[in-house]
Parts: C-alpha cells; sequence; structure tokens
C-alpha cells in the first residue's frame, strides 16, 4: 500500500491522535460572569427588558443563536464519548422562572439544538402522592442525568423554597432549613462531577400579563394557559421575595445562579444557550483516544 506509516509517540496525557478540543478555551466566560448572581445581588434591581453582553436586536440575536450550535453540538458529543471511557462528568441544566417566562421556549429552541440522545429533560410538577411520602429531594435525585448527558430541569428543587414558600406549603421551620440542604446537596452533585447551571428567567409581571392575554386570545395557546397562574400573579411581590432569599442563599461558589433577562425571549434563549456553551467549554472535553490499536485494526480492516 506504501502509505507511509509515522508513528508518533504515546504519552499517557496526549495519546497519539487525540484531536485537538473543539475551541480554545480561552474563549472568554461573557454571559457566564455578566449573569452570574454574586454578593450584595438585588433581584428588584435587574431589568428584565435588558440584553447584557449582546448589542443587536431580535434579528441579530436569532442568528447568533444559530451561530454556535454545530459547537453545541460537538461538546454535546465529546461529553457524551467522554462517557464512554469512563468520564463520570455530565452537566444540569436548572431553569425556573415564573409562569410564562419561557421555560418551554428554552426546551424548543436552546436544548433541542442538541442530539436527543444526549439530553435527559425533567419537568418537576406538583408532587404526586407517592412523591409527598418522601424527603423533597427524593424526586431530584431520581432524575439526575447520567455520565456524559446533559440534563435539564424544568423547575426543580426550588419550587421547595418558592411555591412551597409562598403558599405555605410546609411550615416555615421546614423549608428554611432546606437552603443549607439544597446547598449541600448542590456541593454533592458538584463534587460528584457534575456542572450546575443554575438559571432564572426573570420576566416583569406586564410582560407576564402579555403572555398570558395572548394565551387567551389564541386557540392555539389555550393549552398553555392555567387559570391558577392568574391566582399566583397575585403573589408577584411575594415570589419575588422567595427567589431573592434563593439568590442570597443559594448562590454559591460551586453553583451559583445566574439571572437572565427573559421580557425579550430571543434573548433570554440566546443567554442561555451561551450560558451552556460556555459551561461547556469550561470542561476542556477531549476526544477520547481509542482503546484498541488503531493500526491492527486498519490492517485487518484492509485485509478482511
Ligand atoms: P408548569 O411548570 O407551568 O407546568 O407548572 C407546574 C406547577 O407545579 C407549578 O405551578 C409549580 O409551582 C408546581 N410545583 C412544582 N414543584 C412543586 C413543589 N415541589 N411543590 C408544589 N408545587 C410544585
Ligand atoms: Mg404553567
Amino acid at each position: 500500500m506504501g502509505k507511509s506509516k509515522k508513528k508518533q509517540k504515546k504519552t499517557a496525557a496526549e495519546p497519539a491522535g487525540t484531536p485537538d478540543p473543539v475551541v480554545e478555551t480561552d474563549a472568554g466566560t461573557p454571559f457566564s460572569d455578566a449573569l452570574r448572581v454574586g454578593d450584595d445581588f438585588v433581584l428588584a434591581d435587574v431589568d428584565p427588558r435588558a440584553t447584557p453582553e449582546f448589542d443587536g436586536g431580535k434579528a441579530e440575536g436569532k442568528a447568533a443563536l444559530q451561530e454556535v450550535d454545530d459547537e453545541l453540538d460537538a461538546l454535546q458529543e465529546m461529553l457524551f464519548a467522554g462517557s464512554t471511557a469512563g468520564d463520570r462528568r455530565r452537566v444540569l441544566l436548572v431553569v425556573q422562572g415564573m409562569d410564562t417566562a419561557g421555560k418551554g421556549g428554552i426546551m424548543r429552541h436552546v436544548v433541542g439544538a442538541v442530539d436527543p440522545q444526549g439530553v435527559q429533560i425533567r419537568a418537576f410538577k406538583k408532587p404526586t402522592e407517592e412523591e409527598k411520602q418522601h424527603p423533597f429531594l427524593w424526586r431530584i435525585r431520581k432524575a439526575l442525568p447520567e455520565a456524559g448527558m446533559i440534563g435539564v430541569f424544568d423547575r426543580s428543587h426550588y419550587e421547595d423554597v418558592l411555591v412551597v414558600r409562598v403558599h405555605d406549603l410546609v411550615p416555615p421551620a421546614q423549608w428554611a432549613r432546606r437552603y443549607a440542604t439544597i446547598n449541600e446537596f448542590e456541593q454533592g452533585l458538584v463534587d460528584d462531577g457534575v456542572t450546575l447551571i443554575k438559571v432564572m428567567l426573570h420576566i416583569s409581571p406586564e410582560e407576564q400579563k402579555e403572555r398570558l392575554t395572548e394565551r387567551l386570545e389564541r386557540p392555539d395557546k389555550y393549552w398553555k394557559y392555567n387559570p391558577g397562574d392568574v391566582d399566583e400573579r397575585a403573589h408577584w411581590e411575594a415570589y419575588q421575595e422567595a427567589y431573592q432569599a434563593v439568590m442570597d442563599r443559594c448562590s454559591t461558589e460551586a453553583a451559583p445562579w445566574f439571572v437572565v433577562p427573559a421580557d425579550r425571549k430571543w434573548y433570554a434563549r440566546l443567554a442561555v444557550q451561551r450560558l451552556l456553551l460556555e459551561h461547556l467549554r469550561a470542561l476542556d472535553l477531549r476526544w477520547p483516544p481509542a482503546d484498541f490499536d488503531v493500526e491492527a485494526e486498519q490492517e485487518r480492516l484492509a485485509a478482511s
């Protein structure tokens, strides 16, 4: 065959034939930096119509969303590929927000662009009778992504300090203990190889009213309307306080929160996508080296 077979020397760190990561990891983390909840964070000071780290308008935002689809796809595949070689790492994107904040759009336009085989989406509703028999993290633990997967939570354990707190669904002493329980739980996840990305979609009450109005005007949106959403609107302030408490207590070094202005749907989608992208890039993923002799296999195949 006359093909030159140059043999590179293998080292443990860089086996021959290990391709470069998809991007250099010094691409920066502008969205993570701009949206991360730090000390002295005040939710009421966040403008839901703002578009941090993005200068363009809707058309540019939609175009920008498509620009990194391929990279996101490749990174997800690398994450999964790594798991076949024993890499335990996984990603968990937690999405919270008031009704109509746009969680569904995140699932469709951001998560939906990733290979469905690599994604585990789970929506948390009012606990079932069975779930109520267990501690609040029981159903959460069962839904955690496996190694190599991107898990997405549409609502989460945070409901147990949000709706539960607003409506006194358990005594205050009980929900008050949960912040520390959550922090401990999340630290454990991070120690176990989970990259947690906790996102709050932050909308204004005016924008919510518009979105609910639209749901009532369009027969193709009736199914999204829930009369209970109007009742919840009456508790807007209590919810904002509950979210503020979450940001105060549970935006930790290991698992910070990100608050995404969400009155502009296109921006919220772009921002969540970039948060996901930046976190995946930071994992510095590599294609796993072959666990077989590549040359020997090539020869065997050619001879077959
Ligand atoms: P949606 O996400 O709009 O389909 O609505 C799901 C509903 O389930 C919301 O009203 C949540 O507040 C509610 N929910 C989710 N988790 C809990 C929980 N742990 N306790 C009580 N209600 C919850
Ligand atoms: Mg709803």
